[in-house]
């Protein structure tokens, strides 16, 4: 039986795949390992989305490579940089994200010392799943794998393909299973959480059929198009009127120009947009949006780049996840004119974060003063106790607390993208 040390990169879908992973291991009688000097082999979950990512993970793998030690790579990088996986560890057996199920054999032929390369396969269904949860409170819950869109900067549609949604059943059941076993979230995660469909089914009905679960917790509904959401947006937001739901709406919109949205192949307008968050805002009280911002894309005039401004400064998201442009590998994006100087795209990132950074004070201001309750689900780096309101708003307690329990705090004061409080 094999010590396993497992390295992590990118979104929740990739914590998903190795929290199966680690299932699968375990099940086979092997052992997740904290320390690399103390592991047989060495499995690294790789993230391709931005450059700086991928660039960081590259040398990690080239430290890893150059330790002789068995090296599995999985992740996205796989299946859309094989080449490139190939020439910074040149030693390495490969695992493609839609193909980790087979893991057990890569493992057992890579530790025979073969290099094994099982990039192609699937899509699998990632429920029915034994799981080593990183954290015990957070069930991550997948519901699909991939996404109809085309969207002309994205190398993530390459990695892990087209749409395909997984069995409400198996959701719901792992779900079920996962409150059992204690945890108090469930993370309901995709590529595009909106686009599910599964013999009909649609997110509502997920959200639905996992509000029906016995138990006190919260729900936390990942990422979505606003092309998508805007199609079952009276239904959706239904259901989100549930107690057991986070007041907690993530629609990336990535520009505030009609323009940019279409060359990006985002399939909706800024008024869309607009129109999703109003109405949610409208039915759903104290509702936390968290939006993407791309600064920089292709051709991005300096007007246009105010526009995404000045929809950010209307809306006031409580999250803002900024990004430089990054030309990806294989996009549309990557060969289109006009690209922008990185000293260009980082000065309007820079300014973007400035006016977020003005947006999270305002608003955090706001919640001073607020008494209710908060789920504590993470440590933070001082072992301070961090957890969610019924809003998904970090709250921060200068105290040790264990992971998983329901306390009442008053908020005290605000950070940047988090309150202070204190237990009353
Ligand atoms: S919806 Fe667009 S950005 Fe999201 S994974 Fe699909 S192609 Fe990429």
């Amino acid at each position: 039986m094999a010590k396993i040390f497992i390295e992590i990169f990118g979104c929740s879908a990739n914590l998903a795949d190795s929290e199966i992973i680690m299932g699968k291991l375990n099940q086979e009688g092997h052992t997740i390992s904290g320390s690399l000097e103390d592991s047989d082999v060495a499995i690294v979950l790789t993230c391709t989305v931005k450059t700086p990512t991928e660039v960081k993970i590259c040398k990690r793998l080239r430290e890893l490579n150059g330790l002789g030690k068995p090296l599995i790579v999985a992740g996205c990088m796989p299946k859309v940089e094989a080449e490139l996986v190939r020439e910074v560890a040149p030693k390495a057996s490969m695992v493609g994200p839609n193909n980790f199920l087979n893991i057990i054999e890569v493992l057992n032929d890579t530790l025979r010392g073969k290099r094994i390369e099982a990039i192609d396969g699937g899509p699998i269904d990632k429920v029915f799943q034994n799981r080593v949860r990183k954290n015990p409170t957070i069930h991550i819950a997948p519901i699909s794998t991939g996404c109809l869109g085309y969207c002309s900067y994205c190398i993530v549609k390459y990695a892990r393909g087209r749409l395909h949604s997984f069995p409400i059943q198996g959701i719901v059941a792992d779900a079920k299973r996962a409150i059992r076993e204690g945890c108090k979230e469930i993370w309901v995660t995709a590529e595009d959480t909106a686009s599910y469909d599964w013999n009909g089914y649609k997110l509502p009905d997920v959200l639905r059929n996992l509000c029906k679960i016995e138990g006190k917790f919260y729900i936390r509904v990942g990422m979505m198009t606003p092309n998508h959401a805007k199609q079952i947006l009276e239904d959706l937001i239904k259901v989100y009127e549930s107690e057991k739901i986070f007041k907690f709406l993530h629609l990336p919109v990535q520009s505030g120009n009609d323009e940019i949205l279409e060359k990006m192949r985002r399939n909706y307008t800024v008024d869309d947009f607009r129109e999703i968050v109003y109405e949610f805002r409208r039915k759903i009280p104290g509702l936390s949006l968290s939006t993407d911002i791309i600064c920089g894309f292709p051709g991005e005039t300096e007007d246009q780049f105010r526009d995404s401004l000045h929809l950010i400064d209307e809306v006031k998201p409580d999250v803002l996840n900024i990004s430089r442009f990054w030309p990806r590998p294989g996009t549309e994006a990557e060969k289109m004119e006009g690209q922008i100087h990185g000293r260009e795209t980082k000065r309007r990132s820079r300014e973007m974060s400035k006016l977020w950074r003005r947006i999270s004070k305002e608003k955090g201001f706001k919640w001073i003063g607020w008494e209710g309750e908060a789920l504590i689900d993470e440590v933070g780096e001082v072992g301070e106790a961090i957890g969610r309101n019924c809003s998904y708003k970090t709250i921060v307690l200068k105290e040790n607390l264990p992971l998983g329990v329901f306390v009442k705090v008053k908020v005290t004061g605000s950070g940047i993208g988090y309150l202070k409080a204190v237990r009353v």
